[in-house]
């Protein structure tokens, strides 16, 4: 029996990205999971903990453009699959040619409104990509509290999602009404239905905490499987 998990979400950047803080219940030893943008509010959200690493569930700008701030002001290590080391880089290179970052099928929206905000300017620091390889079943320990990442591909080529405690933190691959985007470049649907597969298995209760919006449960989603395969996104 691993310890209890205590899960945090602070709510940064354009596309509302949820960092997430986790620690086990009575000790201060955390991990940082995507910290997608404003790094003082993820620092604030941490005073108090003694964080070991910060987890990528992958590389997307909205899930990585406060790295640089976080790991220096804390001196710890990043942490993410290989298989998502062209990611980061086609960011960079797509929004450097656009100018703008790619948030998928919210650009053309966020671009009307607020063109400012998904801005790619050359002068602001950016991750150097640089991370410590975390593969598929590997248990980290933060604290007392046993953390399990799963490779869960198909959003990215290595999205991870990470298991703790009746938790699943599942990035961008997984949310209420379905799996994520798989339109985007480096993505694929096939591949990301058989993450979900994996993700539906574990049981009824256990919580469903997405990279974006609102938590579901493993109950709530499993018996819409079969639509979202049907309807093919
Ligand atoms: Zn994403
Ligand atoms: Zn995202």
């Amino acid at each position: 029996m691993t310890a209890r998990a205590v899960l945090r979400r602070v709510v940064v950047g354009v596309l509302g990205t949820n960092c997430w803080i986790l620690h086990a219940h009575g000790d201060r030893r955390a991990l940082i999971v995507d910290p997608g943008d404003e790094p003082g509010s993820v620092l604030d959200a941490v005073a108090g903990l003694d964080v070991v690493a910060v987890l990528l569930t992958h590389a997307h700008f909205d899930h990585v453009l406060a790295v640089p701030e976080v790991v220096e002001e804390l001196g710890v290590p990043v942490l993410a699959h290989p298989a998502d080391q062209p990611v980061w880089p086609h960011e960079i290179a797509t929004a450097r040619r656009a100018g703008h970052w790619d948030a998928g099928t919210a650009t053309a929206d966020l671009l009307a409104r607020d063109p400012a905000r998904l801005a790619f300017s050359a002068d602001v620091r950016l991750w150097d990509g640089v991370s410590v390889p975390i593969l598929d079943g590997q248990i980290l320990h933060v604290g007392p509290l046993a953390v399990r990442a799963l490779h869960t591909p198909g959003h990215t080529p290595g999205g991870l999602t990470v298991a703790v405690d009746g938790h699943l933190l599942t990035g961008d691959t997984l949310f209420p009404g379905g799996p994520g985007l798989t339109g985007p470049p480096l993505s694929d649907f096939p591949v990301i239905i058989r993450s979900v597969r994996r993700l539906l298995a574990y049981p009824g209760a256990t919580g469903i905490h997405p990279g974006h919006g609102r938590s579901t449960t493993v109950a709530a989603e499993l018996p819409h499987l079969d639509e979202w395969i049907a309807r093919g996104w």
